[in-house]
């Protein structure tokens, strides 16, 4: 464990310090903290509920400043070779492995977020870069085989400068997630990330330019999402906007987009059912439904927040699961043993527990948890404990809404194609899973329920390798692999005429 006193404050000094140079907060535009002029914003740690940092909402006038820094510099950076790009984010992701235990402290202590848990999530960063420096010099469009006449090709071109705006379950994560498909494209970046949640993304982008990355090609604005973001989304550099968050300021985006006629990609909730089945390995299963729902304090945008089990093991599965959750240690973020630490914030914890009290009120039974967290030595924070609720049907609120807290609601089916129906009666669509020890079945359920994301015999197992992304109410656009990188680009179509009577066109012709 390292050694966190009172609110974190004094650590964070010197985390901020040895990141950014400088113990003061604020954005990141070309290359240096500048302080906006907007309101104070206090950052709380979750797990005492005390204030350990303040900042000012950057504003318009900032986001300006950041856009052309971010238009100058995406012109120097798409001047460069494909290869060269490539090898400044590889000593991207190389500098992020040096600075990755200071990256993790940072997260864990700002977001509340388990060491163990940042440290896995700091890595996947680094990794992100290196994956995506390998596309620099492979984003290849194509030859068209029009007729002989003509030559017809492809190029795949940088939108310019694009908005990203995360949310705070996994700050670095997210913003590791879009920086490095938006660069290796091409791209200048402005992102914003959640105002509760700013200071690792903002160390993030400093060490990018420690590793050679264009000041300006990265700017991170921070403040307030009506204030702020929205700027972003309405400055004239913004040509697309990726969004991370919730589905409610998810509309407001695509909203705010379509004035502008700009594109956006949107990564939003889940409500992802997690089905077990009686041949499955029990024992993988009931550590697949808790890694699934517990891992995050369950603020995983795919966390397994559904149980459906069939009748024949379903009072097993909820005794095991239920003696499991109490068992987790729960507990400080910085303490290496803890496994679910607490909720970010005051309005989340509230939404957890109103949740919860729903599902109770509506016939749910407890079978753990379903309380506030006591936790020595974290005073108020925000802590829940890991609940499980059974006898929930799948119209209950407790069922329907995202929760993103630890909390599992375990429900029962009795055929295949209930349980089908079951997963698929959810406005959300963003991951699923089986486990079964019938091949046939388990392919059966990847081709029929609704997600982005399939997993069999396993849960949450992601690869920046792999495409990610929603179905319904989960968003639209792809994160990842291949298909993150696409949306980073635009298609031109390049026609050259190469027949020697070219220039008679369209019954036109020299006189
Ligand atoms: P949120 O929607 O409240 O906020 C997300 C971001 O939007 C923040 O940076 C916020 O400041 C900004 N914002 C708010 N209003 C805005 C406005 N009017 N204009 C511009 N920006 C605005 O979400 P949250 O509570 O921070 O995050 C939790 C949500 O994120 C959950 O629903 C979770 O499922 C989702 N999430 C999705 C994924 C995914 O990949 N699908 C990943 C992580 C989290």
């Amino acid at each position: 464990s390292f050694i966190v006193e009172g609110n974190g404050e004094q650590q964070v000094g010197i985390l901020l310090n040895e990141l950014l140079g400088t113990s003061e907060f604020g954005s990141w535009v070309d290359g240096e903290l500048v302080t906006g002029n907007g309101d104070n914003i206090d950052l709380i740690n979750p797990a005492t509920g005390q204030v350990f940092l303040s900042y000012r909402d950057a504003g318009k006038d900032i986001v300006a400043n950041a856009a052309n820094a971010a238009i100058k510099a995406q012109k120097a950076w798409w001047s460069m070779t494909a290869s060269a790009r490539g090898q400044l984010m590889w000593k991207c992701g190389m500098k992020i492995r040096e600075a990755a235990e200071s990256l993790a402290r940072l997260e864990c202590i700002s977001a509340g977020k388990p060491i163990r848990d940042c440290r896995v999530e700091v890595a996947k960063v680094a990794e992100m870069f290196e994956y995506y420096a390998g596309w620099c010099d492979k984003i290849m469009g194509q030859v068209i085989p029009v007729p002989t006449s003509h030559l017809n090709y492809t190029r795949h071109e940088p939108y310019g400068v694009v908005t990203q705006i995360t949310p705070w379950n996994a700050p670095i994560f997210t913003g590791g997630w879009q920086i490095a498909p938006a660069i290796c494209a091409g791209n200048a970046v402005l992102l914003k990330p959640s105002e509760l949640t700013p200071l690792s993304t903002t160390a993030l982008v400093n060490i990018l330019e420690q590793a050679g990355i264009p000041r300006g090609l990265v700017n991170v604005i921070n403040g307030l999402g009506h204030t702020t973001g929205s700027a972003a989304i309405a400055h004239p550099a913004t040509k697309k906007v990726v969004f991370v968050g919730s589905p409610k300021t998810g509309a407001l985006i695509a909203s705010a987009s379509a004035q502008r006629v700009i594109p956006c990609v949107l990564e939003l909730g889940g409500k992802s059912a997690n089905i077990i089945y009686p041949d499955a390995d029990l024992d993988r299963a009931v550590v697949g439904a808790q890694a699934a729902v517990f891992s995050a304090a369950g603020q995983s945008c795919v966390s397994g927040a559904r149980l459906l089990v069939h009748r024949d093991v379903y009072q097993e599965v909820v005794e095991r699961v239920a003696s499991a959750a109490g068992k987790l240690p729960v507990g400080l973020p910085w303490d290496e043993g803890t496994m679910v630490g607490p909720i970010n914030n005051q309005k989340q914890f509230n939404h957890v527990h109103s949740l919860v009290s729903d599902g109770i009120a509506e016939g749910a039974v407890v079978a753990a948890g379903g309380k506030a967290g006591t936790i020595c030595g974290g005073e108020n924070g925000y802590f829940y404990q890991p609940t499980v609720l059974a006898n929930v049907k799948n119209t209950m609120r407790v069922a329907q809404e995202e929760i993103f807290g630890p909390v599992v609601s375990v429900i029962s089916f009795e055929e295949e194609g209930e349980a089908v129906a079951i997963a698929n009666d959810s406005r959300f669509g963003l991951a699923g899973a089986v486990w079964t020890a019938d091949v046939g079945r388990a392919h059966r359920m990847a081709a029929q329920v609704n997600a982005g994301t399939f997993w069999v015999n396993s849960y949450k197992s992601i690869n920046v390798m792999s495409p990610f992304g929603g179905f319904g109410e989960s968003g639209y656009g792809r994160s990842s692999g291949y298909e993150g990188l696409l949306e980073y680009t635009q298609t031109k179509s390049v026609w050259v005429e190469t027949a020697k009577d070219a220039a008679i066109q369209f019954g036109y012709s020299i006189q």
